[in-house]
């Protein structure tokens, strides 16, 4: 048998993953890292905790399946107890990770500066501020699809820069390397020999033209980011490198690398423009399809480049039009652990089973506040509604309800940018499990919801992308049939319905918005 191996590098755990040629997973291991939270708004990670953590999962993951007689002590290996076989049967390495999460190190030793600055952190949210003060919003916006904001890499480099001593002179000397989780793994890999991002992760830098495909000047000097940090950027298809033979137990070549989402709508084949998908994870992320036009968007969206792929020796674009939910699963586990009212996820359903509907209760979980389409940071999270006969089954009811509300709103305004009803919602990600949840989404966005069979989509999409670049799959048709459906959720109540529930939910989201005073 021959196998692609995808390591998914996410921003809770890395997990590596072997998928056959029929697209299933042969192999699966996750490990968890450290989340690191120095002060209130500051998120980090330890690159080199990561980098190990995503070797050790792919050494057990090929180890699990490579076992032979003819195994062998790799020496020098980072595992020493490690035995493996030569492998033959690998053919590539996809990779795909948590987006914008920035990382600076020194092309000498390949030892990072600081810990990486995750995208969740909003430490440069007041230097955003100053550049939306001057006016700069709109020209951010035209060149990268993006929002100014400290979501993004460009401030969280420029941070690094200027606040650890001596960078900025040394990355003007040429000694430092920037790149996000897809770059930091591709260059220990290959033991520092390709440093390379892709055209999807390079999207979600604030530093890179969606139109021209490359690093902007313009954009570089408004964050003061000298070129020579930068990776070189690359189809999200193609061979960028091999592995070093001392890791893997032989040199594999690396063929395929995406951002996350965008990974995952090329798993969930969503390849032809009007195609979305909608990942249940912490948050929610809804991404369509737009072919090979960027589209601007008219309702608070976000264009990102898809993928890009060489496909009969030419270079082709894919944009998407992206919206974000921040509290989607993150939703269930504060009813976990914060309310204390379930004890695992997997019990949300049926607590909200228990009751036939949720009482008019309403929870709008802008905890962190809202994303696409209010963009309101000052909203925070509320209950409305509330009466004595309000029980928690009517809390998690409402609380699954919240998570298929926010994206439904994201698909009424991905609806009214596309010009055209879309015909369907594909889905996946941890929560997509919650068939009540999946209900309630074609109920609430008038369309079907269709969860497919295999919903590890984000490492399939990066398995996808590295499998075309060795002709392991021969091209999209070939992985577009390979797409089943697991199950299919018809829209159950009326227009009527639908229309009330939502304005009902819109009359909550006001009354939650402009809360907090900072
Ligand atoms: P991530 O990749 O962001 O860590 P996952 O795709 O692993 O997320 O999904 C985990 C999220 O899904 C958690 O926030 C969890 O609360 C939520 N979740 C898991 N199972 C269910 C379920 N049955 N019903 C609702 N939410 C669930």
């Amino acid at each position: 048998m021959r196998y692609i191996l995808a390591l998914d590098q996410g921003t809770t755990s890395s997990r590596a993953m072997l998928f056959d040629h029929s697209g299933a997973v042969v192999a699966l291991e996750q490990a968890e890292f450290t989340q690191i939270f120095p002060q209130p708004g500051w998120v980090e990670h330890d690159a080199q905790e990561i980098w190990q953590s995503q070797l050790k999962t792919a050494q057990k993951c090929l180890k699990k399946i490579l076992n032979k007689p003819q195994d062998q002590y790799l020496p020098g290996s980072a595992a020493p107890d490690l035995v493996i076989s030569s492998t033959p049967e690998i053919l590539a390495i996809g990779i795909t990770n948590q987006r914008e999460t920035t990382v600076l190190w020194d092309r000498q030793t390949g030892q990072p500066l600081a810990n990486a600055i995750v995208w969740q952190d909003r430490r440069t949210a007041g230097r955003c501020d100053e550049l939306r003060e001057k006016g700069f919003s709109d020209v951010i916006r035209q060149k990268t699809g993006l929002v100014l904001d400290a979501y993004f890499s460009a401030t969280k480099l420029e941070w690094l820069l200027d606040n650890i001593p001596g960078a900025r002179a040394r990355a003007d000397k040429g000694e430092l390397a920037f790149g996000t989780m897809d770059s930091w793994l591709i260059w220990n890999l290959t033991g520092g020999k390709a440093h390379v991002t892709d055209a999807s992760n390079a999207s979600r830098t604030l530093l890179f033209n969606i139109h021209t495909m490359q690093w902007d000047d313009e954009l570089l000097a408004l964050f003061n980011i000298p070129p020579s940090v930068l990776p070189k950027v690359v189809p999200s298809s193609g061979l960028v490198g091999v592995s070093d033979d001392s890791l893997l137990g032989s040199r594999l070549p690396i063929a395929g690398i995406a951002g996350d989402q965008q990974a995952a709508t090329f798993g969930q084949v969503c390849l032809k423009p009007g195609m979305a998908k909608n990942t249940y994870g912490t948050g929610c992320f809804m991404l369509m399809n737009t072919g090979t036009q960027s589209v601007a968007s008219q309702h608070k969206l976000l264009s990102t480049v898809g993928w890009q792929l060489d496909v009969n020796g030419k270079r082709a674009t894919t944009y998407c039009l992206e919206g974000s939910v921040f509290m989607g699963g993150a939703t269930i586990q504060w009813l976990r652990d914060g309310l204390q009212i379930i004890d695992s996820a997997a019990e949300v359903q049926a607590l909200a089973e228990s009751v036939p509907d949720s009482g008019d209760v309403y929870l709008v979980p802008a905890f962190t506040g809202l994303g696409t389409p209010n963009w309101d940071p000052y909203a925070r999270g509320a209950m409305l509604g509330l009466t004595r006969g309000t029980t928690r089954a009517h809390i998690a009811r409402a609380a699954l309800e919240a998570i298929a509300l926010q994206s439904a709103d994201v698909f009424t305004a991905m609806s009214q940018d596309a010009g055209v009803g879309l015909k369907e919602l594909r889905v996946d990600g941890g929560a997509s499990a919650n068939d009540l949840l999946m209900q309630m989404q074609a109920n609430f966005s008038g369309v079907p919801v269709v969860r497919p069979k295999v919903t590890q989509t984000t490492a399939l999409g990066a398995a996808y992308l590295a499998g075309l670049a060795v002709g392991f799959w021969s091209g999209v048709d070939d992985i577009a049939g390979q797409w089943q459906i697991d199950r299919c959720f018809e829209p159950q109540i009326s227009p009527d319905l639908r229309a009330a529930k939502l304005a009902r939910w819109h009359k909550a989201l006001a009354r939650a918005g402009d809360w907090a005073e900072e």
